[in-house]
């Protein structure tokens, strides 16, 4: 006969095979080759609270990376918890159609606006971060259009970039395996060179390299003609490319080129935005005034879907002037819940002191520990990152500079055994591993999440040197 406990193991047992079977035959996993996934290791998450996650074998992680990147306040937080059951209660559902609004979405708008530079006029509400860039597309086309530039359609984005999943954020992406489903890119997307100094740096050093690597977008306006190009739209920093930082001199000068030929900066702040890089917006850190932003993630710290573009007064102007009826839209757009949590969220980030600790205190702390404890360590060739962001360039050979040739492999290998040390990071493909903690962790659980990706280079390192050794 069973004896409690093992009854209640056994229960947890079925619910998790439940789970595992489930998700193994009825989800398309994104970005995993679903057919070599075994069923057996997929982990069922059930619960978070502040920085930690469980697993329903009462596994602890700490969550290194926010969800993904957006989990800005932590798990679990009762603020934002009650503000949604509240707005439910009160008015689940308005749509900001048929000439009407609520006061959900004029309080957060009226918040945000407070946040945002002053340079930007109004706000266009989504359900993600996809949906925002989606909305550029069409918003800043036809924008030229009302200002009598119809010619100016095309779109330069850059190789490695990630704008979302949907057929025109896609297109704008240049991630390039994701082109290969639904013949992407989309007519009048072109991309150039990901400002990725540790990769392509050759005799360069770091700040004439930033000016290369923008100079290659004028080069690049020149071929098309800047009669025909709309916006140049890229990430502040690249976010799922790997948490790549541009040198600081790469945005002054695309912002001059951009400014020169008249083309439209888009920033995509959907994982910089919200105080990840200390500042409201990562372009604040880099010093450049774009003429759209998308935001998403943080604006909700994920616990509801929700993104937005935010349009520059300039263009705002013209389509309110000249535009007409605005012919785009969503059901959910401005969601009265969402709005709530998101409201309830930024008065964290705002009044809470959130966002400021970022910039001055756990953020230099979190910058300052990670140089000290990999800056010198043999598989990590560069650390790059502000606030609570950051990103380990791992090297086949630091004193050459030499990448892995399989960068993604060696950086999952890290990321696994981190994890069985119950550290949540990121991998991506070219090699770095992606540190993104909540912008709530404490110095003590930042010395945590060190402590244990530590633990994890001690154990990983022999190995891979054993690896290279063996000619692998
Ligand atoms: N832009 C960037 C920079 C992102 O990182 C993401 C999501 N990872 C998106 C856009 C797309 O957002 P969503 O997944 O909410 O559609």
């Amino acid at each position: 006969m069973n004896t409690p406990s093992s009854s209640s193991e056994d229960q947890n047992d079925q619910f998790k095979k439940y789970c595992q079977q489930i998700n193994s035959v009825r989800h398309l996993q994104a970005f995993e080759n679903n057919s070599s996934i075994d069923p057996n290791t997929t982990r069922v998450m059930v619960k978070g609270e502040g920085l930690y996650l469980w697993d329903c074998d009462g596994n602890r992680f700490l969550d290194g990376v926010s969800g993904m990147w957006c989990a800005a306040v932590g798990y679990g937080r009762d603020e934002l918890v009650n503000a949604a059951a509240q707005q439910m209660k009160q008015l689940s559902y308005s749509g900001l159609y048929f000439n009407s609004v609520h006061p959900a979405v004029a309080d957060l708008s009226n918040k945000l606006f407070e946040l945002f530079p002053p340079s930007f006029g109004r706000i266009l509400y989504t359900n993600s971060g996809s949906e925002a860039n989606e909305s550029l597309i069409r918003v800043v086309r036809h924008y030229w259009d009302l200002f009598g530039k119809s010619e100016k359609k095309i779109f330069i984005s850059r190789e490695n970039s990630y704008h979302g999943s949907s057929v025109g954020s896609a297109s704008l992406g240049g991630i390039r395996v994701m082109h290969g489903m639904g013949d992407l890119p989309i007519p009048n997307i072109h991309h150039i060179c990901e400002p990725y100094w540790y990769a392509y740096q050759g005799p360069l050093s770091e700040q004439e390299f930033g000016i290369h690597a923008a100079q290659e977008l004028e080069k690049k306006i020149l071929e098309l003609g800047a009669d025909k190009v709309a916006a140049f739209v890229a990430e502040p920093f690249q976010g799922a490319g790997g948490m790549i930082f541009p040198p600081m001199t790469y945005w002054p000068e695309i912002q001059r080129i951009c400014r020169k030929y008249d083309v439209l900066i888009c920033a995509d702040e959907i994982v910089g935005g919200f105080g990840r890089a200390g500042e409201w917006f990562s372009h604040q850190y880099f010093g450049f005034e774009p003429d759209t932003m998308s935001i998403a993630k943080g604006l909700t710290s994920g616990y509801i879907p929700m993104g937005a573009l935010v349009i520059s007064k300039k263009i705002a102007d013209v389509l309110y002037e000249k535009g007409g009826v605005f012919p785009h839209g969503f059901t959910y757009q401005g969601h009265p819940v969402a709005a709530a949590v998101a409201l309830a969220n930024l008065k964290l980030l705002d009044e809470g002191g959130i966002v400021n600790s970022v910039k001055n205190d756990t953020g230099p702390y979190f910058q300052k520990l990670l140089r000290e404890v990999f800056g010198d360590h043999p598989l990590v060739g560069e650390i790059q990152g502000v606030g609570h962001v950051a990103a380990l360039q791992l090297v086949h050979s630091k004193a050459e500079k030499r990448r892995f040739d399989y960068g993604g492999a060696v950086s999952g290998f890290c990321a696994n055994c981190a994890r069985d040390e119950g550290l949540i990071v990121r991998s991506s493909g070219c090699g770095r591993i992606i540190l993104a903690p909540a912008l709530v962790a404490t110095r003590s659980e930042i010395d945590e999440l060190i402590e244990k990706l530590k633990i994890a280079f001690e154990w990983v390192y022999p190995k891979i040197e054993a690896a290279k050794a063996a000619g692998l």
